[in-house]
C-alpha cells in the first residue's frame, strides 16, 4: 500500500496482519501435507447429495438458518436444535464468536501463547487485547496457569483454546475443560474442537451444565470437507442466540444449498466417516513411529497432523528439502517453535512417500557430515593439543 492512499482506509484495517493459511499449489504432484486436510475424499453420499441439489434449486436462495442441518448435528450429538449454529467454515464462527463474546472494554483475552494463529488475528480484528498464557517446556497447556492469570488480571474477556490444541497436537481431558469454565464463570469459555474426532475429547457433553461453553468443530478435516466450507457451534441457547444475531447483522446466507446438502450427507454416512477417521489415527501412529526410528522428537498427537523436531536438522531447511521433492509440510518461523515442523497425516502411501524421501534427505545430510574430519572427542578425552587447533 503507497502513503497517499492509505487515509482510505480505516486504522484498525491498515495495521492488520492478516492469517497466512498454508499453501495450495496449483501442481497436482505436489504431496500437501501441510494444512491438515483428510487424505481421503469426502464420502460418496456427500458427492451424490450434492449433485442432487445442484440438479434442483440454484435458483433459490437456500434456507437463511441451515434448519435441517442444524437438526442433523443435534441430532447426531444429542442435543438441542437450538443449541446449534452452523457457519461457513469454523473459521466465520470463531470471528462471530469473538465479535459476540470477548469484547469487553479493556478486559484481555487468555489465550495459549503456541496455538492456531487466527486466534490473535480476530482479536485484532475485533480490537480485543489478548492476553497469551505460555504452554510449558513440553509445548502443553497448564490450566493453573490460565487460574493465576485470570486471578491476576480480575476481569478478563474470556479463554479460546483449541482441543485438541494446533499445532502442538496435545488433547487436553474433560477435567481440564471443566477447571478453565469453573475459573471464569461469568465470560465464555470457547474451545475450538477441529480435531477432535482423530482421538480428543469433545466437551459437548458438558454443554447442559454449563453456559459460559462454547464448542467450535469444522467438517474440513475428519469429514473432508475443507473445500465445501462447512463449521458448526455447539452451546446454550443464549449463546447461540447471540452468533445468529451476529450472522443475521452480516450475511442471511452464509452456507449455500451444496453445501448444507453435502453437509447432512457427511452426517448420515457414519460408517464412512468412522472408517477413515480410524484409517487417518492407525497411519499417524505408524508414522509417529517412523519418524521417532528416523531420530526425529514427536510429540504425542490426538490429531492428524504430528508436531516434530529433529535434535540434528534445522526445520526450516528440511521443509525446503521437502519442498524440492515436492512435498510440502508447515513450519511456523515462531518462537519456541521455530524447529518444529508441523506434518499432516497421510494416506499410507503418501507416508511413504514421504518417509522414503526423509530417510534420504537425512542420511545424505548425514554422510556428509560422516566424510568431514570427526570433531574432536568430547569430555576427558579433549587433549590440549586438540584444543590449541581451535
Ligand atoms: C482448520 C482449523 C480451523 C478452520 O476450520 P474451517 O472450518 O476450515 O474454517 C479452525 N480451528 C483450528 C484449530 C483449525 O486447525
Amino acid at each position: 500500500m503507497t502513503m497517499e492512499n492509505s487515509s482510505f482506509i480505516s486504522p484498525l484495517i491498515r495495521d492488520l496482519r492478516p492469517y497466512q493459511p498454508g499453501e495450495q499449489p496449483l501442481d497436482a504432484g505436489v504431496l500437501k501435507l501441510n494444512t491438515n486436510e483428510n487424505p481421503y475424499p469426502p464420502s460418496p453420499r456427500v458427492i451424490d447429495s450434492i449433485c442432487d441439489e445442484a440438479n434442483r434449486n440454484l435458483a433459490l436462495y437456500p434456507d437463511p438458518e441451515s434448519e435441517m442441518l442444524c437438526a442433523t448435528i443435534a441430532s447426531f450429538y444429542g442435543v438441542r436444535h437450538s443449541q446449534v449454529f452452523v457457519g461457513n467454515g469454523s473459521d466465520e464462527i470463531l470471528a462471530h464468536a469473538f465479535s459476540a463474546f470477548f469484547r469487553h472494554g479493556h478486559a484481555r483475552l487468555l489465550v495459549p501463547d503456541i496455538t492456531y494463529g487466527f486466534y490473535k488475528v480476530y482479536c485484532q480484528l475485533f480490537g480485543i487485547p489478548p492476553l497469551p498464557v505460555a504452554v510449558d517446556d513440553a509445548l502443553r497447556l497448564d490450566p493453573a496457569k490460565f487460574a493465576e492469570q485470570a486471578q491476576a488480571e480480575g476481569d478478563i474477556a474470556g479463554i479460546v483454546i483449541a482441543n485438541p490444541n494446533a499445532p502442538t497436537g496435545e488433547g487436553l481431558s474433560l477435567d481440564a475443560i471443566r477447571y478453565l469454565l469453573a475459573i471464569n464463570p461469568d465470560r465464555v469459555v470457547l474451545v475450538d474442537e477441529a480435531y477432535v474426532d482423530f482421538g480428543g475429547h469433545s466437551a459437548i457433553s458438558l454443554v447442559a451444565q454449563h453456559p459460559n461453553l462454547l464448542i467450535v468443530q469444522t467438517l474440513s478435516k475428519s469429514r473432508a470437507l475443507a473445500g465445501l466450507r462447512v463449521g458448526f457451534a455447539i452451546g446454550q441457547e443464549s449463546l447461540i442466540n447471540a452468533l445468529k444475531g451476529v450472522k443475521n447483522s452480516f450475511n442471511s446466507y452464509p452456507l449455500g444449498r451444496l453445501a448444507q446438502q453435502g453437509a447432512i450427507a457427511a452426517f448420515e454416512d457414519l460408517t464412512y466417516f468412522e472408517q477413515t477417521r480410524k484409517a487417518v489415527i492407525a497411519t499417524r501412529e505408524h508414522l509417529a513411529q517412523q519418524l521417532a526410528g528416523l531420530g526425529f522428537d514427536v510429540l504425542p498427537s490426538c490429531t492428524n497432523f504430528l508436531f516434530v523436531r529433529h535434535p540434528d536438522h534445522d526445520a526450516a531447511q528440511l521443509a525446503g528439502q521437502l519442498r524440492a521433492a515436492k512435498i510440502l509440510v508447515r513450519h511456523f518461523p515462531q518462537e519456541r517453535i521455530a524447529q518444529f515442523l508441523r506434518i499432516s497425516v497421510g494416506t499410507d502411501l503418501q507416508t511413504a512417500r514421504l518417509l522414503n524421501v526423509l530417510a534420504g534427505v537425512l542420511g545424505r545430510t548425514a554422510a556428509r557430515r560422516e566424510s568431514r574430519p570427526a570433531p574432536p572427542a568430547a569430555g576427558r578425552h579433549c587433549t590440549q593439543a586438540t584444543q590449541s587447533t581451535k
